[in-house]
C-alpha cells in the first residue's frame, strides 16, 4: 500500500509534522538527507503510527500514492531549492509539493511559477507553533492554487490546531500569499514581545516590583483581554529562579535579543509596499540595539533624568495604566500588520481574507490569543475595514486607554525608561487621527529644493512655486 503523504526533512519541525500526520491515521513516507534522522524517527516513534522510511528522494516519491502529496521541511533558502530541484523531475503532473519551511514569499513566488510550468502544484505554507505546535497542532497558512489546497485540506485540517471546532488552517491565496502572511505573523510576534518587554521594564523600574511579583501581574492580566500564549510564557519566565545563583532567571540572561530574520523581512517588505508598520520596525530595531554591546557600553555614562520612583499611592493606578498602554499598543501592532497583509494582497492580487487570517491565528501559533476573536469579528462585520483602529469595539478600547497610554509614555520618558513600542504606537494613533500633518511642510520643502511640486488642499492640480525667483505659483 502506498503512503498518503510524504515528509522530507526530519529535523525538529519535520519529524513532529510527520508524527502529527501519522497520529491522525495517515500512512506517512519519511525521508531525510542524512539517514540517521530517518532511522531515529522510526526507532523512537514507529509505535505512534504507520511510517514508511525511505532513503532517497526517488524512493520517497515511489512510496507515495498519486497525485502525490509531499511536504518539504528543510532549512529555508538554498537548501529548499536543492531539494525542489532534485524532486521536480521525479514528480508527475498534478502532484502537490508543499514547502512548509520559513521561505521568503518572493522565493515561493519564483518556485511556484517554475513548477507550474511543469504541471506541478507548489504550495508555500507558513507553519507556526514551533516544535510543540508541529506535533500537537500548528497554525497553517498555505498559499497556492485552489486545486492544490483541495488535495491537502483533509490532511492539513486534521493536524492543525483546533479552536472551538474550527481548524487553524485556511487557503490564504495564490503563490506567495501563505508565506507572506506567515512573515507578517512573525513581525507581529516581534511587536507583541517587545511591548510585553516594555511593560515588564516599567513594572520593574518605574514601579519597582520584583520579577516574581511581576509574574503575578502578568498571570492576572492573562485572565482578561490580554489572555495569550506570550503573556502566559512571560509569567512563567518571570517566576523562574536560576538554579545556579538563586537569582530571578530574567536577571542572569544576557540582555541581547537575537533574531533569525523574519521580522527584518516584514519590515523590508513593508518599506517596499510603503506600509507603515512602525511598531514592528521598532521591535526589530530594539533587538538590534540590544545586540550592540560596544555602543551601549560607550554610552553608559550619558546623563539621565533626575526623576524618582512613583509615589506609593500612585502604584496601583500606574500598574493599571500599563495594562491599558499594552493593550492599546497591541491593537496598533495588529492594525499595522493586517494593513500590511491588505497592501501585499492588493499588490500581488491575492485577495486575502483578513477575517480568515485572524481565525487561523487563534490557535497553534505563537501569537495565539483571545484578542484574535475580536479581530475576526471586526473583519466579519466589515471586510473592507480600513484599519482595525476604527472597528467599534477597538475604538471603545482605545477611547478608554488613551489617557493611561499617554501617562505611561510621558512617565517613562520623564524617567528615562525607553518605550519605543509604546511611544511609536501612540504616535501612529495620533498621526492617523490628526486633521493636518506636518507633511504639508515637508512637501513644501521638497518643492523648494527639488521642484518636486505639490498638490493644494483647496484646488485640484499639481503646482510649483518659483522659490528662487518671484515666488509665483504655476500649475504644472
Ligand atoms: P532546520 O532549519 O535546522 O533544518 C534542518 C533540516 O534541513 C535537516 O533535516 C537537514 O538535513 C535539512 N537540510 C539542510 N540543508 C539541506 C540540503 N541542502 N538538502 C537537503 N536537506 C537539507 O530544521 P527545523 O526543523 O528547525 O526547521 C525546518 C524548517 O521549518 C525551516 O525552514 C524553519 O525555518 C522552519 N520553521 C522552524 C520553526 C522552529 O521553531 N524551529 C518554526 C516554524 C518554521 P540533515 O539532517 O541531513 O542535515
Amino acid at each position: 500500500e502506498k503512503a498518503h503523504i510524504g515528509v522530507t526533512g526530519l529535523a525538529t519541525m519535520g519529524r513532529n509534522l510527520a508524527r502529527n500526520f501519522a497520529r491522525r491515521g495517515h500512512r506517512v513516507a519519511v525521508h531525510n538527507r542524512r539517514a540517521e534522522r530517518t532511522d531515529n524517527l522510526i526507532e523512537h516513534f514507529s509505535g505512534e503510527g504507520d511510517f514508511v522510511p525511505t532513503y532517497s528522494l526517488s524512493e520517497l516519491v515511489q512510496a507515495l500514492e498519486r497525485p502525490r502529496r509531499l511536504v518539504i521541511m528543510v532549512k529555508a533558502g538554498p537548501p529548499t531549492d536543492e531539494v525542489v530541484d532534485e524532486l521536480a523531475p521525479l514528480l508527475d503532473s498534478g502532484d502537490v509539493l508543499v514547502d512548509a519551511g520559513n521561505a521568503h514569499f518572493e522565493d515561493t513566488r519564483r518556485r511556484q511559477a517554475a513548477l507550474a510550468e511543469r504541471g506541478l502544484h507548489f504550495v508555500g505554507s507558513g507553519v507556526s507553533g514551533g516544535e510543540e505546535g508541529a506535533l500537537e497542532g500548528p497554525s497553517i497558512m498555505p498559499g497556492g492554487s485552489q486545486q492544490a489546497y483541495g488535495e491537502l485540506e483533509p490532511f492539513l485540517s486534521g493536524i492543525a490546531a483546533d479552536v472551538d471546532g474550527t481548524p487553524c488552517v485556511a487557503h490564504i491565496g495564490p503563490d506567495g500569499a501563505g508565506h507572506f502572511v506567515k512573515m507578517v505573523h512573525n513581525g507581529i510576534e516581534y511587536s507583541d514581545m517587545q511591548l510585553i518587554g516594555e511593560a515588564y521594564d516599567l513594572l520593574r523600574h518605574a514601579v519597582g516590583k520584583e520579577p516574581a511579583e511581576i509574574a503575578e501581574i502578568f498571570r492576572r492580566w492573562n485572565t482578561g483581554r490580554l489572555d495569550s500564549y506570550l503573556i502566559e510564557i512571560t509569567a512563567e519566565v518571570l517566576a523562574h529562579t536560576d538554579a545556579h545563583t538563586g537569582k530571578p532567571f530574567v536577571d542572569v540572561v544576557l540582555d541581547q535579543a537575537e533574531q533569525k530574520g523574519t521580522g527584518r523581512w516584514t519590515v523590508q517588505g513593508a518599506l517596499e509596499l510603503g506600509s507603515p508598520v512602525s511598531g514592528i520596525a521598532e521591535a526589530v530595531f530594539a533587538r538590534s540595539l540590544s545586540g550592540h554591546a560596544d555602543l551601549r557600553e560607550a554610552s553608559r555614562g550619558l546623563p539621565g533624568p533626575t526623576g524618582t520612583r512613583l509615589a506609593s499611592t500612585d502604584i496601583d493606578g500606574f500598574v493599571d495604566d500599563i495594562e491599558q498602554a499594552l493593550y492599546a499598543s497591541k491593537i496598533v501592532a495588529y492594525a499595522q500588520g493586517f494593513n500590511q497583509i491588505q497592501a501585499g494582497s492588493a499588490e500581488y492580487g491575492w485577495n486575502v481574507d483578513l477575517g480568515s487570517v485572524a481565525t487561523i491565528w487563534r490557535g497553534g501559533c505563537i501569537i495565539r490569543a483571545k484578542f484574535l476573536d475580536r479581530i475576526r469579528a471586526a473583519y466579519e462585520s466589515d471586510p473592507q475595514l480600513p484599519t482595525l483602529l476604527t472597528d467599534r469595539s477597538f475604538q471603545r478600547a482605545l477611547n478608554e486607554a488613551q489617557d493611561p497610554w499617554r501617562r505611561v509614555v510621558s512617565r517613562a520618558t520623564s524617567m528615562g525608561i525607553p518605550v519605543p513600542g509604546f511611544s511609536t504606537s501612540l504616535a501612529y494613533y495620533d498621526a492617523l487621527r490628526a486633521k493636518r500633518l506636518p507633511a504639508a511642510l515637508v512637501q513644501a520643502q521638497r518643492d523648494y529644493f527639488g521642484a518636486h511640486t505639490y498638490r493644494r488642499a483647496d484646488i485640484d492640480g499639481v503646482f510649483h512655486t518659483e522659490w528662487s525667483d518671484d515666488r509665483s505659483e504655476y500649475e504644472v
